[in-house]
């Protein structure tokens, strides 16, 4: 059975105005972040999304454990370091920036080094 598509709209909580994007900005009211993000229901007026009133419940940072994902290091230590201690088993990592910085060459010379210690198994999609 095909998915039914729900569409996204925002609503700004100040005046109800409706669009398809979200904006700072409320261009009926002039309201300031005030637009929320609402789930259209689907066609048939049923929709899988629950609206619940039920706040959730506040946690200090300090309070939040991480836990201990087995990670891998590679052989490039400052990678290591911005994946917050290596490569997390099974995770799967964007890597953005401007043509031509690197992102190919950082990612070839990371599954070379990986493939050749006989370490892990690499595919490469571009
Ligand atoms: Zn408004």
């Amino acid at each position: 059975m095909a998915k039914a598509k729900r569409s996204v709209k925002f609503m700004c909580q100040e005046c109800g105005y409706e669009s398809p994007k979200w904006m700072g900005k409320c261009p009926n009211c002039g309201a300031w972040n005030q637009m929320v993000e609402m789930l259209e229901p689907t066609k048939k007026g049923r929709s899988s999304f629950t609206h619940t009133d039920e706040a959730a419940a506040a946690v200090p940072i300090t309070k939040i454990t991480s836990d201990n994902e087995p990670r891998f290091l590679t052989q490039m230590p400052e990678l290591n370091r911005v994946l917050g201690g290596g490569v997390v088993q099974g995770s799967m990592v964007l890597v953005g920036g401007d043509p031509g910085i690197g992102k190919s060459t950082l990612l070839l010379q990371v599954s070379a080094q990986l493939t050749m210690t006989g370490k892990k198994s690499v595919v490469y999609l571009w």
